[in-house]
């Protein structure tokens, strides 16, 4: 009997992958995955089944995971969590009378935020900015909604050469609600190979070292810079 896992890897770092995901990659029969993330995780795979597929195709990706299950154990990876812009939804959609269970994993927002300090410590939100699977007005209308709530923003897909301009627009709309020095921090490859870091203001901030590997995290109104570290405060009275 078959079972599917689709699991997430965490930031790529492999020490903060869960117990839980490690097991499963080591245990199962077939590992599929993108092949960028595949490279992530070589060192469990050894001579294990992989089937490596290009970035688009989650379609293909995910039907051929789910026929191989019939009668194999089969992990498929996504980086973070799976179920957060991953493979879970479109598993779970697809899913005839397999077996499947999802495993959660570390997501760029929180491997982010560890770094940077902790600016997700209130009310906070994802928001991609690919509009590949989302027409751009909605993403527009739930940045502007989300600026308006004060909720800590945290941009997925934050930038790519078909759509150069969605980012500086977020933050445009973004200003309409808070103040010139609420930070802004732009992590590229958190927790993994080519981690980087750059801290700016909404006052300040450019988008010249923003790509698609990278996450923008935006305070609310009471966030701020304690030295380097980006703080939301929770409420305390320190
Ligand atoms: N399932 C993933 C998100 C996939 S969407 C998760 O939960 O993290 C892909 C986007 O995630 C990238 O464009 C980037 O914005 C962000 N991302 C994923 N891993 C990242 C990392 N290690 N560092 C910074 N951003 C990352």
């Amino acid at each position: 009997m078959g079972k599917l896992y689709v699991v997430g890897i965490g930031p790529g770092g492999l020490e903060y992958m869960t117990l839980k995901a490690k097991q499963v990659i080591e245990d199962v029969d077939i590992v599929v995955g993108y092949t960028k993330y595949l490279e992530m995780i070589k060192p469990l795979l050894k001579d294990k089944e992989v089937f490596a597929t290009g970035m688009r195709g989650e379609e293909d990706r995910c039907k051929k995971a789910l026929e191989l299950a019939k009668n194999k154990t089969v992990a498929v990876i996504s980086t973070g969590d799976s179920g957060i812009y991953g493979m879970a939804g479109l598993i779970l959609q697809l899913q005839e009378n397999q077996e499947v269970e999802v495993i959660p994993g570390v997501t760029a927002s929180s491997s982010a935020a560890s770094i940077i300090g902790a600016p997700l410590m209130h009310d906070n939100c994802n928001i991609s900015l690919s509009d590949l699977l989302t027409p751009y007005d909605l993403i527009k209308k739930r940045i502007k909604l989300a600026a308006e709530g004060d909720f800590i923003i945290s941009l997925y897909n934050p930038k790519s050469n078909g759509r150069p301009h969605y980012l500086k627009e977020a933050i445009e709309t973004i200003k309409e609600f808070r103040g010139e020095n609420t930070p802004i921090a732009v992590v590229k490859h958190a927790l993994r190979e080519g981690q980087e870091v750059n801290l700016y203001t909404l006052g300040n901030f450019t988008d010249e070292k923003v790509d698609m590997m990278s996450i923008v995290i935006i305070g609310n109104t009471k966030s701020f810079y304690k030295g380097d570290k980006f703080i939301t405060p929770r409420g305390y009275n320190v």
